[in-house]
Formats: C-alpha cells, structure tokens, sequence
C-alpha cells in the first residue's frame, strides 16, 4: 500500500470494468456494446481532414453537436451538454446536485458506478432495494429529500418503468434533482425527454455506447432544464474543458443524422432480444422482461459463475452477477444472430441438452 495514499481515497472501492480482452478470441456479449459497426456516415466523418486538425483544440462549447442534437431531440442547445461517455455526465451531475450533506437514492441493484461516485466524492448514498422480482416500487422515491438517480430501463436487470411513474416521482421531489440515466431506452423504454420542459428538476443522461454504436468514442448527452445545464457546464468547464474530442464530436453528430441506420439496428437487436429470450426459457432459464440490448437470466441447472467459466472456456464471453440478496445470474448483451446461436449451442454443450 502507497504511503502517499491518503486515507479517504483508501476508503474508496473502484468499478470494476466489464472485461475488455484486446484481441478478437471472444464472442464478446458481457459490455452490452453493439455488435454492429458505427453508420457509414460516421467514417465518412471521421476523415483524413478532421485527424489533421487535431493538433487543435476542439470546440469547448460542442456548438454544432449541440445544434444536431437540438434538432433530434426537439430542445435547445442550451438545454443539452455533451460528456465524454455518460458517465463523465454523471460524475458531473453527482458533482453538481450532492455533497456530504445531500445524499444521492439509488436502487439496490442497479448500475455500479452510481455507488463507486458516492464514496470517491464523500456523498451519502440511500440505497433502496428493489422488490423481490427486481421492479421499482416509484412510491419509495417520495418525499425523499435526496437527489436521486434512477437508470431506466435499470441495468443489470433490464427492466424498465413507465414514463408516468418517473413524473410521479419527479411531482413528488419538485425541490430535488431527478436525474434519469437512459443508457439502454432506444431498446424498448419510455424516454423522459419528452418532460424536459415541465420538469426543471429533471435531468435525463443518454449515451452514444449502446444505440449508436460508439461506446470507444466515449460520447454522452445531459439533457435537462437550463439552469441546470448551467450547473453541469460549470462544473464541466471547472474540470475539463475540451472533454468531447474532435473526432468524437463528428462522429457523435454522423451518428445522430443517421436515423435510419439507428432504427435499423436497434430493431435487429430488438428482435434478436425477443427469439434469444426464448431459447433461453426453452432452456430452462428465468430471464427478465428485458427493454434493453441484454437478459438478465438465471438457472437451478447451473450456477451462474460456472457458467460464466465454461461459456469463456468456449470463447463466449458474459457478465456474472451474484450477490446474496439476488443469486447468481448472467447478464448477455445481444449480439448479431450468429453470435446468439453461438451462445446457444455453447450453452447446449455445458448443460448437455
Ligand atoms: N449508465 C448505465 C446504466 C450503464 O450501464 C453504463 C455503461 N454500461 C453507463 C451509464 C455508462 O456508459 P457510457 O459512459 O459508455 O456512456
């Protein structure tokens, strides 16, 4: 152990990455990345001329992502700011909306890193377990006093409220911050963009990892009221000023015009979701009722980290969740077809069908 480390930084657990193996052994459904490639209009955009300019600085102020995304999404500029992935946009928002006297709510399970944030930044954490078969009970965000985020559809569970019961929490909050991180809506969930401008405690986080295939670009959207956009800018511009790089910000912007690769892909996952789902109950799996791109699923046949091990051993690479509350279960991004046939048969050989 350091000497150099102080205490309160000994206090603190860091996320632990999903693997990230650096050749191409795996079928890799353990990242919930899209196994398709980014739009032809996105390499088109990353050219020759933009790598040549990057002995520049890029645009701090992101003004013409931000026109695009404007346009998409049916805001203005002003109420939208650009992080490097969603997670840079969430660190940003716990940054500006708690500190040690205002605690963030989260739900017991949901995304890692809201956990890690809390304790790196000494902001107390009100942990609130989801029910027995994993949904959200809205009513136990009421009143809460607390900043609180909610990843909808949650991961690793996939499962996903109606927008109605989110303004039922942001009516019940109306002197907190809701923050809304929708990594996984464009695979099945209710966007709360749509409330934007009758909700000034409302902040929704999207990302350009899942539905947009640029997870290596490292590209997230804030979207929320103005002032606190201005909150998330102030910190933004305290911290890191040129955080969206020159070749994301083309690249997020190609992504983005190119509606009609983005509707294609998400509903190839979509389908594929639906059949893999399936094959999987057939196989006696309980899998979730998922809107996003991954299953949660589990089995009596098999322990989960047995099969994480063996499905490896195979070349098909997944997440293993376990804890005692929940058991132990997978979480498989959906890949293309092939790959899901891939992990099927796997599967097939482990538990001997
Ligand atoms: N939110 C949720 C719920 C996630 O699962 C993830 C990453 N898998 C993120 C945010 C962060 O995504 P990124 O930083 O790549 O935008």
């Amino acid at each position: 152990m350091s000497r150099f480390l102080s205490e309160r930084l000994m206090n603190v657990t860091p996320y632990t990455p999903g693997e990230q193996p650096q050749d191409q052994k795996y079928i890799k459904l353990n990242t919930n990345e899209s196994p398709y490639p980014p739009s032809p209009a996105v390499l088109d955009a990353v050219s020759r001329a933009e790598v040549e300019k990057l002995r520049l600085y890029s645009d701090p102020a992101c003004a013409e992502l931000l026109n695009t995304a404007a346009k998409h999404f049916g805001l203005r500029p002003s109420q939208i700011m650009p992080g490097n992935g969603s997670d840079e946009n969430l660190f940003f928002a716990l940054r500006a909306f708690c500190d040690e006297e205002h605690p963030l709510a989260y739900a017991d399970i949901t995304y890692g890193c809201y956990g890690v944030w809390c304790g790196l930044m000494h902001i107390p954490s009100r942990i609130i377990p989801l029910k027995e078969d994993f949904t959200l009970d809205p009513t136990d965000y009421y009143g809460l006093g607390a900043t609180i985020v909610l990843a909808n559809p949650n991961a690793p569970t996939g499962l996903a409220l109606p927008r109605s019961a989110i303004e039922g929490i942001l009516k019940a909050n109306p002197d907190n911050v809701v923050i809304v991180d929708e990594a996984y809506v464009d695979f099945g969930g209710e966007s709360c963009v749509p409330l934007i401008d009758q909700y000034e405690n409302l902040l929704v986080v999207q990302t350009f990892s899942k539905s947009r295939q640029l997870a290596g670009a490292r590209l997230g959207l804030a979207m929320g009221n103005e002032k606190l956009i201005a909150d998330l800018n102030r910190v933004k511009f305290s911290l890191n000023p040129y955080n969206i790089n020159r070749l994301t910000l083309k690249a997020g912007q190609a992504a983005l015009e190119d509606t009609a690769y983005f509707d294609t892909t998400r509903a190839a996952i979509v389908e594929t979701r639906g059949w893999t789902k399936q094959e999987l109950e057939a196989r006696g799996f309980s899998v979730l009722d998922s809107r996003s791109n991954f299953l949660f699923a589990s089995t009596i046949r098999k322990d989960g980290g047995e099969l994480y091990k063996k499905l490896k051993e195979k070349g098909v690479l997944v997440r293993h969740f376990d804890a005692p509350r929940i058991g132990s279960w997978l979480r498989i991004t959906i890949g293309t077809p092939d790959e899901m046939r891939a992990l099927l048969k796997a599967l097939d050989e482990i538990l001997e069908v």
